[in-house]
């Protein structure tokens, strides 16, 4: 199975597709990911986009169709995370594959707000300890949120290494606006190529309950969308 999974900062995706590819046995390909461990790394790679991904700009497409082709080469069964991130590369990835379904996480963005600026993490370094604060329950044009809080047990100190938590400078209001906007404006030309395009099903579901009951509504579509894989080709 091969499938692509959209969805804005704040919108779980990471969980989900952490959880899918338990479930499906999927690789899960993360150009963010890849691009960090590369930096990380200091190969040839890292040093050529070190700067991009510093600035927050996209690396130019020749950079990551490379990374991604090679990735795929052989691969039946992955989801993707953070590509295609513009046209071109979604017409490179049809290509190279057929993608099964396009996951897409819907969530308005006051929910996302209140999310992302709610989110604690572990001051320690070396500990990923993470937690949300905010206790959401409300519904906005229709769809109704209810999102309990993810505390620590002990007053604001991490359960795994007792550490203070404090939040990532990027995790505050100002910046959270424009990494929602950055994230429109990016998405929109490539869901739009999708939807033109008319032939890769959306699975499309709202982030309105814990991520286990997202998941869920996922992999219902995903076993809907299963009888259709079976009466393709061979
Ligand atoms: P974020 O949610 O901060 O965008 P990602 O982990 O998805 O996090 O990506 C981190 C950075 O890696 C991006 O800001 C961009 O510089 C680069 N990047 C990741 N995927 C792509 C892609 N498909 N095309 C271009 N640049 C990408
Ligand atoms: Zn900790």
């Amino acid at each position: 199975m091969k499938l692509i999974i959209f969805g804005p900062p704040g919108s779980g995706k990471g969980t989900y597709s952490m959880r899918l590819r338990e479930r499906y046995g999927l690789e899960k390909i993360s150009t963010g990911d890849i691009f960090r461990e590369e930096i990380k790394r200091g190969t040839d790679l890292g040093k050529k986009i070190e700067n991009y991904l510093k600035e927050g700009k996209l690396v130019p497409d020749e950079i990551v169709i490379e990374v991604v082709k090679r990735k795929l080469e052989g691969l039946d069964n992955f989801i993707l995370d953070g590509y295609p991130r513009t046209v071109e590369q979604a017409k490179v990835l049809d290509k190279i594959a057929k993608i099964d379904a396009i996951i897409k996480i819907n969530a308005h963005k006051e929910i996302l707000v209140e999310k992302i600026s709610a989110r604690r993490i572990c001051s320690n370094p070396k500990c990923d300890g993470n937690y949300n604060i905010a206790n959401i329950k409300k519904t906005i044009e229709g769809v109704e949120y209810i999102l309990p809080p993810l505390l620590p047990k002990n007053d604001m100190k991490c359960d795994k290494c007792g550490s203070p938590l404090i939040q990532r400078d990027d995790d505050k209001p100002e910046v959270i606006e424009e990494r929602l906007k950055v994230y429109e404006q990016q998405s929109k030309p490539v869901i739009e190529y999708y939807i033109k395009k008319g032939s890769v099903p959306f699975i499309e579901v709202w982030m309105n309950r814990p991520p286990e009951e997202v998941v869920e509504n996922i992999v219902n579509a995903i076993e809907k969308l299963k009888v259709h894989f079976l009466n393709r080709n061979p």
